[in-house]
Protein backbone atom coordinates (compact mmCIF):
# COMPACT_ATOMS: atom_id res chain seq x y z
CA UNK A 1 0.00 0.00 0.00
CA UNK A 2 1.47 3.55 -1.34
CA UNK A 3 1.35 5.62 1.98
CA UNK A 4 2.87 9.39 0.73
CA UNK A 5 4.73 11.23 2.57
CA UNK A 6 4.84 12.96 5.19
CA UNK A 7 2.71 10.13 6.98
CA UNK A 8 1.87 10.25 10.98
CA UNK A 9 1.86 6.95 12.33
CA UNK A 10 -0.83 5.63 14.69
CA UNK A 11 0.05 2.93 17.26
CA UNK A 12 -3.60 1.17 17.57
CA UNK A 13 -2.07 -1.59 20.13
CA UNK A 14 -0.14 1.27 22.38
CA UNK A 15 -2.70 3.86 22.62
CA UNK A 16 -5.85 0.87 23.70
CA UNK A 17 -2.91 0.25 26.47
CA UNK A 18 -2.33 3.12 27.51
CA UNK A 19 -6.71 4.10 27.93
CA UNK A 20 -6.96 0.87 29.57
CA UNK A 21 -4.32 1.86 31.86
CA UNK A 22 -6.06 5.67 32.40
CA UNK A 23 -9.53 3.47 32.89
CA UNK A 24 -8.05 1.36 35.60
CA UNK A 25 -6.27 4.16 37.24
CA UNK A 26 -9.70 5.91 37.39
CA UNK A 27 -11.92 3.47 38.35
CA UNK A 28 -10.03 2.58 41.32
CA UNK A 29 -11.23 6.22 42.65
CA UNK A 30 -14.76 5.26 41.38
CA UNK A 31 -14.62 7.45 38.41
CA UNK A 32 -15.61 6.81 34.54
CA UNK A 33 -12.98 7.60 31.64
CA UNK A 34 -14.70 10.07 28.50
CA UNK A 35 -12.07 9.44 25.74
CA UNK A 36 -11.50 12.75 24.05
CA UNK A 37 -10.62 12.57 20.36
CA UNK A 38 -10.48 16.20 19.58
CA UNK A 39 -6.60 15.85 19.44
CA UNK A 40 -7.03 13.47 16.56
CA UNK A 41 -9.12 15.31 14.63
CA UNK A 42 -12.15 13.03 15.76
CA UNK A 43 -10.46 9.80 14.11
CA UNK A 44 -12.63 7.09 14.28
CA UNK A 45 -9.73 4.50 14.82
CA UNK A 46 -8.55 6.34 17.83
CA UNK A 47 -12.00 6.31 19.33
CA UNK A 48 -12.40 2.53 18.22
CA UNK A 49 -9.13 1.90 20.03
CA UNK A 50 -9.96 4.71 22.79
CA UNK A 51 -13.14 1.83 23.55
CA UNK A 52 -11.18 -0.93 23.26
CA UNK A 53 -9.11 0.37 25.71
CA UNK A 54 -12.34 0.32 27.78
CA UNK A 55 -13.28 3.92 27.76
CA UNK A 56 -17.14 5.19 28.52
CA UNK A 57 -17.82 7.13 26.03
CA UNK A 58 -16.03 9.29 22.99
CA UNK A 59 -16.12 13.10 23.62
CA UNK A 60 -15.00 15.51 20.95
CA UNK A 61 -15.08 19.46 20.50
CA UNK A 62 -16.51 19.75 17.13
CA UNK A 63 -19.47 18.34 15.53
CA UNK A 64 -18.09 17.48 12.41
CA UNK A 65 -16.05 14.95 14.13
CA UNK A 66 -18.76 13.84 16.03
CA UNK A 67 -20.76 13.41 12.79
CA UNK A 68 -18.20 11.32 11.47
CA UNK A 69 -17.96 9.27 14.09
CA UNK A 70 -22.00 8.79 14.85
CA UNK A 71 -21.80 7.99 10.93
CA UNK A 72 -19.79 4.81 11.73
CA UNK A 73 -21.58 3.72 14.79
CA UNK A 74 -19.98 5.31 17.56
CA UNK A 75 -22.94 6.05 19.96
CA UNK A 76 -23.36 7.22 22.60
CA UNK A 77 -21.03 10.95 21.73
CA UNK A 78 -20.59 14.01 23.85
CA UNK A 79 -19.75 17.65 22.62
CA UNK A 80 -17.20 19.02 24.96
CA UNK A 81 -17.78 22.38 23.64
CA UNK A 82 -20.32 24.49 24.63
CA UNK A 83 -23.10 24.44 21.71
CA UNK A 84 -23.39 27.29 19.13
CA UNK A 85 -26.79 28.47 19.35
CA UNK A 86 -26.75 28.79 15.79
CA UNK A 87 -26.58 24.84 15.34
CA UNK A 88 -28.51 23.64 17.84
CA UNK A 89 -30.48 20.99 15.91
CA UNK A 90 -27.06 19.25 15.09
CA UNK A 91 -26.20 19.27 18.20
CA UNK A 92 -28.94 17.47 19.65
CA UNK A 93 -28.66 14.93 16.31
CA UNK A 94 -25.28 14.41 16.21
CA UNK A 95 -24.45 14.16 20.12
CA UNK A 96 -26.73 12.75 22.85
CA UNK A 97 -24.69 15.10 25.30
CA UNK A 98 -23.24 18.26 25.66
CA UNK A 99 -21.49 20.37 28.28
CA UNK A 100 -23.20 23.70 28.51
CA UNK A 101 -23.03 27.06 30.73
CA UNK A 102 -25.76 29.15 28.52
CA UNK A 103 -29.44 29.27 29.98
CA UNK A 104 -30.44 30.35 26.24
CA UNK A 105 -28.52 28.10 24.91
CA UNK A 106 -29.96 25.18 27.03
CA UNK A 107 -33.60 26.31 25.98
CA UNK A 108 -33.10 26.18 22.61
CA UNK A 109 -31.71 23.17 22.98
CA UNK A 110 -34.60 21.32 24.98
CA UNK A 111 -36.86 23.16 22.23
CA UNK A 112 -34.95 21.49 19.06
CA UNK A 113 -34.45 18.10 21.24
CA UNK A 114 -38.17 18.15 22.05
CA UNK A 115 -39.66 19.02 18.47
CA UNK A 116 -37.17 16.26 16.79
CA UNK A 117 -38.45 13.65 19.24
CA UNK A 118 -35.22 13.49 21.20
CA UNK A 119 -33.86 13.90 24.78
CA UNK A 120 -30.54 15.59 24.87
CA UNK A 121 -28.53 15.09 27.85
CA UNK A 122 -26.64 18.61 29.42
CA UNK A 123 -24.24 18.70 32.21
CA UNK A 124 -24.08 21.92 33.35
CA UNK A 125 -20.28 23.24 33.70
CA UNK A 126 -19.18 25.15 36.72
CA UNK A 127 -16.18 27.80 36.68
CA UNK A 128 -13.80 27.15 39.50
CA UNK A 129 -11.50 29.22 38.48
CA UNK A 130 -9.91 28.75 35.19
CA UNK A 131 -12.01 30.98 33.94
CA UNK A 132 -12.83 29.57 30.40
CA UNK A 133 -16.24 28.06 30.27
CA UNK A 134 -18.50 27.66 33.31
CA UNK A 135 -21.27 29.17 35.17
CA UNK A 136 -20.49 31.16 38.93
CA UNK A 137 -20.77 28.16 41.67
CA UNK A 138 -23.12 30.62 43.35
CA UNK A 139 -25.28 30.04 40.29
CA UNK A 140 -25.03 26.99 38.96
CA UNK A 141 -27.67 25.21 41.47
CA UNK A 142 -30.61 27.16 40.65
CA UNK A 143 -29.83 27.33 36.71
CA UNK A 144 -29.29 23.57 37.04
CA UNK A 145 -32.79 23.41 38.75
CA UNK A 146 -34.22 25.38 35.55
CA UNK A 147 -32.30 22.89 32.91
CA UNK A 148 -34.20 20.03 34.77
CA UNK A 149 -37.47 21.74 34.43
CA UNK A 150 -36.66 21.92 30.45
CA UNK A 151 -38.61 19.75 27.99
CA UNK A 152 -36.32 18.01 25.86
CA UNK A 153 -33.55 17.98 28.25
CA UNK A 154 -32.03 15.10 30.60
CA UNK A 155 -29.85 17.07 33.32
CA UNK A 156 -27.21 14.61 34.27
CA UNK A 157 -25.17 16.58 36.45
CA UNK A 158 -22.09 19.25 37.11
CA UNK A 159 -18.81 19.20 35.21
CA UNK A 160 -15.25 21.82 35.80
CA UNK A 161 -12.87 22.38 33.25
CA UNK A 162 -9.57 23.11 34.95
CA UNK A 163 -5.98 24.48 33.36
CA UNK A 164 -6.70 25.07 29.73
CA UNK A 165 -7.06 28.64 30.14
CA UNK A 166 -5.99 30.23 33.61
CA UNK A 167 -3.59 27.23 34.29
CA UNK A 168 -5.62 27.06 37.74
CA UNK A 169 -4.84 23.08 39.02
CA UNK A 170 -7.67 20.69 40.47
CA UNK A 171 -7.44 20.35 43.86
CA UNK A 172 -9.04 18.62 46.80
CA UNK A 173 -10.60 22.00 47.44
CA UNK A 174 -11.64 22.82 44.24
CA UNK A 175 -13.00 19.77 43.08
CA UNK A 176 -14.61 19.76 46.96
CA UNK A 177 -16.85 22.60 45.45
CA UNK A 178 -18.65 20.73 42.68
CA UNK A 179 -19.32 17.90 44.99
CA UNK A 180 -21.12 20.14 47.14
CA UNK A 181 -22.53 21.77 44.23
CA UNK A 182 -24.05 18.53 43.08
CA UNK A 183 -25.04 17.63 46.56
CA UNK A 184 -27.19 20.68 47.24
CA UNK A 185 -28.88 19.90 43.73
CA UNK A 186 -30.06 16.87 45.19
CA UNK A 187 -31.04 18.12 48.33
CA UNK A 188 -33.12 20.80 46.64
CA UNK A 189 -34.17 18.99 43.59
CA UNK A 190 -34.71 15.34 45.23
CA UNK A 191 -33.11 13.84 42.30
CA UNK A 192 -29.85 12.17 42.16
CA UNK A 193 -26.73 13.82 40.09
CA UNK A 194 -25.61 11.35 37.52
CA UNK A 195 -22.58 13.08 36.93
CA UNK A 196 -19.81 14.62 38.32
CA UNK A 197 -17.51 15.53 36.01
CA UNK A 198 -13.79 16.66 37.69
CA UNK A 199 -12.05 17.68 34.40
CA UNK A 200 -9.24 16.33 32.08
CA UNK A 201 -5.55 14.90 31.81
CA UNK A 202 -4.87 17.83 34.79
CA UNK A 203 -6.98 16.25 37.22
CA UNK A 204 -4.98 12.63 37.12
CA UNK A 205 -2.08 13.84 39.46
CA UNK A 206 -4.90 14.16 41.96
CA UNK A 207 -6.36 10.51 40.67
CA UNK A 208 -2.75 8.94 41.27
CA UNK A 209 -2.67 10.51 45.14
CA UNK A 210 -6.18 9.53 45.74
CA UNK A 211 -6.60 12.77 46.57
CA UNK A 212 -10.28 13.56 44.16
CA UNK A 213 -12.80 14.31 46.52
CA UNK A 214 -15.77 11.47 46.94
CA UNK A 215 -18.66 12.17 44.63
CA UNK A 216 -16.39 13.09 41.54
CA UNK A 217 -17.13 9.93 38.73
CA UNK A 218 -16.14 10.94 35.91
CA UNK A 219 -13.10 12.52 33.70
CA UNK A 220 -12.91 13.86 30.25
CA UNK A 221 -9.32 12.60 29.17
CA UNK A 222 -7.30 13.12 26.13
CA UNK A 223 -4.01 13.86 26.25
CA UNK A 224 -3.05 11.44 29.40
CA UNK A 225 -4.71 8.35 26.67
CA UNK A 226 -2.49 10.03 23.73
CA UNK A 227 0.45 11.03 25.02
CA UNK A 228 1.06 8.75 28.29
CA UNK A 229 1.30 12.17 30.76
CA UNK A 230 -0.56 14.45 33.18
CA UNK A 231 -0.52 17.86 32.00
CA UNK A 232 0.32 19.67 35.44
CA UNK A 233 3.99 18.83 35.16
CA UNK A 234 3.75 17.15 32.25
CA UNK A 235 4.90 13.74 34.06
CA UNK A 236 4.74 10.20 32.37
CA UNK A 237 1.74 8.28 34.07
CA UNK A 238 3.71 5.29 35.37
CA UNK A 239 3.47 2.67 32.68
CA UNK A 240 1.80 4.32 29.64
CA UNK A 241 3.36 4.49 25.85
CA UNK A 242 4.72 8.00 25.23
CA UNK A 243 5.57 6.50 21.67
CA UNK A 244 2.02 6.18 19.77
CA UNK A 245 2.21 9.17 17.06
CA UNK A 246 5.58 9.39 15.18
CA UNK A 247 5.91 11.59 12.27
CA UNK A 248 8.08 10.44 9.13
CA UNK A 249 9.37 11.99 6.10
CA UNK A 250 11.43 12.17 3.03
CA UNK A 251 14.93 13.64 3.08
CA UNK A 252 14.87 15.73 -0.09
CA UNK A 253 18.61 17.19 0.63
CA UNK A 254 21.67 16.22 3.03
CA UNK A 255 24.86 18.60 2.21
CA UNK A 256 27.82 19.62 4.58
CA UNK A 257 27.57 22.97 4.90
CA UNK A 258 28.62 26.18 6.85
CA UNK A 259 26.32 26.57 10.23
CA UNK A 260 26.13 30.61 9.68
CA UNK A 261 24.88 31.63 7.42
CA UNK A 262 26.24 34.42 4.69
CA UNK A 263 25.06 37.60 3.15
CA UNK A 264 23.16 40.58 5.18
CA UNK A 265 20.36 39.29 7.56
CA UNK A 266 16.77 39.91 7.36
CA UNK A 267 13.39 38.59 8.28
CA UNK A 268 13.49 34.87 8.13
CA UNK A 269 10.23 33.19 6.25
CA UNK A 270 7.89 33.86 9.98
CA UNK A 271 9.00 37.42 10.22
CA UNK A 272 11.82 36.72 12.93
CA UNK A 273 14.94 37.76 12.78
CA UNK A 274 17.40 33.95 13.49
CA UNK A 275 20.07 33.87 15.43
CA UNK A 276 22.88 31.15 14.74
CA UNK A 277 26.32 30.28 16.47
CA UNK A 278 29.34 29.53 14.75
CA UNK A 279 29.81 25.28 14.54
CA UNK A 280 31.76 25.23 11.47
CA UNK A 281 31.08 22.81 8.91
CA UNK A 282 27.89 20.69 9.70
CA UNK A 283 25.95 17.81 7.85
CA UNK A 284 22.29 18.89 7.40
CA UNK A 285 19.51 17.43 6.07
CA UNK A 286 16.59 19.17 4.62
CA UNK A 287 13.50 16.72 5.32
CA UNK A 288 10.31 17.43 3.28
CA UNK A 289 8.13 18.65 6.25
CA UNK A 290 7.08 21.75 7.62
CA UNK A 291 4.69 24.04 9.26
CA UNK A 292 2.31 23.39 7.12
CA UNK A 293 2.26 19.97 8.58
CA UNK A 294 2.89 20.55 11.93
CA UNK A 295 3.90 22.55 14.85
CA UNK A 296 7.86 21.45 14.55
CA UNK A 297 8.66 22.49 18.01
CA UNK A 298 6.51 19.49 19.58
CA UNK A 299 9.00 16.96 17.53
CA UNK A 300 11.73 15.10 18.60
CA UNK A 301 14.03 13.05 16.33
CA UNK A 302 14.16 9.22 17.15
CA UNK A 303 17.88 9.51 16.75
CA UNK A 304 19.51 11.17 19.39
CA UNK A 305 22.23 12.42 17.74
CA UNK A 306 20.23 14.38 15.42
CA UNK A 307 18.87 17.88 15.71
CA UNK A 308 16.23 19.94 14.48
CA UNK A 309 17.47 23.76 13.64
CA UNK A 310 13.96 25.10 12.55
CA UNK A 311 11.40 25.10 9.56
CA UNK A 312 9.46 26.69 6.96
CA UNK A 313 6.45 26.10 5.43
CA UNK A 314 7.47 23.23 3.80
CA UNK A 315 11.40 22.46 5.11
CA UNK A 316 12.38 20.76 8.43
CA UNK A 317 16.02 21.43 8.88
CA UNK A 318 18.33 18.98 10.57
CA UNK A 319 21.92 19.03 11.69
CA UNK A 320 22.74 15.33 11.39
CA UNK A 321 26.64 15.41 12.10
CA UNK A 322 26.01 13.26 14.79
CA UNK A 323 23.52 11.08 14.19
CA UNK A 324 23.51 7.22 14.94
CA UNK A 325 23.16 7.01 10.98
CA UNK A 326 23.36 9.32 8.24
CA UNK A 327 20.58 9.68 5.92
CA UNK A 328 20.85 9.64 2.57
CA UNK A 329 18.23 11.58 0.05
CA UNK A 330 15.80 9.81 -0.31
CA UNK A 331 15.27 8.25 3.01
CA UNK A 332 13.16 8.22 5.90
CA UNK A 333 13.69 10.41 9.02
CA UNK A 334 11.39 9.50 11.79
CA UNK A 335 9.86 12.32 14.34
CA UNK A 336 8.77 11.94 17.47
CA UNK A 337 5.34 13.61 18.59
CA UNK A 338 5.86 14.76 21.58
CA UNK A 339 3.41 17.40 22.42
CA UNK A 340 -0.10 18.09 21.68
CA UNK A 341 0.18 21.19 19.72
CA UNK A 342 1.80 19.16 17.39
CA UNK A 343 -0.32 16.06 17.75
CA UNK A 344 -3.37 18.62 17.06
CA UNK A 345 -1.41 19.95 13.75
CA UNK A 346 -0.12 17.32 12.22
CA UNK A 347 -3.80 15.59 12.51
CA UNK A 348 -5.32 18.14 11.29
CA UNK A 349 -3.08 18.64 8.42
CA UNK A 350 -4.72 17.74 5.15
CA UNK A 351 -0.54 17.34 3.97
CA UNK A 352 -0.03 14.24 6.16
CA UNK A 353 -1.06 10.80 5.20
CA UNK A 354 -3.04 9.39 8.29
CA UNK A 355 -1.30 5.91 9.02
CA UNK A 356 -2.26 3.35 11.05
CA UNK A 357 0.49 0.69 12.57
CA UNK A 358 -1.20 -2.57 12.26
CA UNK A 359 -3.58 -1.80 9.40
CA UNK A 360 -3.04 -1.40 5.76
CA UNK A 361 -4.80 1.61 5.08
CA UNK A 362 -3.28 5.34 4.81
CA UNK A 363 -5.83 8.11 3.94
CA UNK A 364 -5.77 11.56 4.04
CA UNK A 365 -8.29 13.32 6.36
CA UNK A 366 -10.01 15.31 3.90
CA UNK A 367 -10.58 18.65 5.66
CA UNK A 368 -11.96 20.68 3.18
CA UNK A 369 -15.21 18.79 2.76
CA UNK A 370 -17.91 20.27 4.48
CA UNK A 371 -20.28 18.33 7.19
CA UNK A 372 -22.86 17.36 4.59
CA UNK A 373 -26.90 18.95 5.96
CA UNK A 374 -28.10 17.13 8.52
CA UNK A 375 -31.40 15.69 7.83
CA UNK A 376 -33.54 16.58 10.78
CA UNK A 377 -36.98 15.46 9.48
CA UNK A 378 -35.87 12.12 9.16
CA UNK A 379 -35.86 12.25 13.18
CA UNK A 380 -39.36 14.16 13.78
CA UNK A 381 -41.92 11.10 13.50
CA UNK A 382 -39.35 8.80 15.09
CA UNK A 383 -40.46 10.08 18.64
CA UNK A 384 -38.17 9.36 21.40
CA UNK A 385 -36.09 6.73 20.97
CA UNK A 386 -34.77 8.04 17.82
CA UNK A 387 -32.07 9.27 20.69
CA UNK A 388 -29.86 6.66 19.40
CA UNK A 389 -30.65 6.86 15.97
CA UNK A 390 -27.64 6.97 13.50
CA UNK A 391 -26.71 10.02 12.09
CA UNK A 392 -26.29 9.64 8.60
CA UNK A 393 -23.69 11.73 6.58
C1 LIG B 1 -10.14 19.20 25.46
C2 LIG B 1 -11.04 19.01 26.58
C3 LIG B 1 -10.84 17.93 27.46
C4 LIG B 1 -9.67 16.98 27.35
O1 LIG B 1 -8.48 17.64 27.69
P1 LIG B 1 -7.09 16.86 27.81
O2 LIG B 1 -6.17 17.82 28.45
O3 LIG B 1 -6.68 16.49 26.43
O4 LIG B 1 -7.33 15.66 28.66
C5 LIG B 1 -11.76 17.76 28.48
N1 LIG B 1 -12.81 18.61 28.64
C6 LIG B 1 -13.02 19.66 27.82
C7 LIG B 1 -14.19 20.56 28.06
C8 LIG B 1 -12.13 19.89 26.77
O5 LIG B 1 -12.35 20.93 25.97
Amino acid sequence: MYHPLPRIEIDLAKLTANARLVVDMCRACGISVLGVTKACAGSLQVAQAMLAGGVEMVADSRLENLARLRSSGISPLLQLRLPMISRVDECVTIADISLNSEPTVIAALGEAAHRLGRAHGVVLMVDLGDRREGVAPDDAVELALQAAETRGIEFLGFGTNLTCFGGIIPTRRNLGQLVEIAERFRARSGHPVQVVSGGNSSSLPLVMEGEVPAGVNQLRVGEGILLGRETIGRSVLPGAYQDVFSLVGEVIECLEKPSLPCGEVGEDAFGCVPEFSDRGHRWRAIVALGRQDVLVEGLEPADPGMEILGASSDHLIIDVTEAEQRPHVGEEVRLRIVDYAALLTAMTSPYVTKCYVGEETGYRLDLWSRLPEVSVFEHRDRGPDAASADYRA
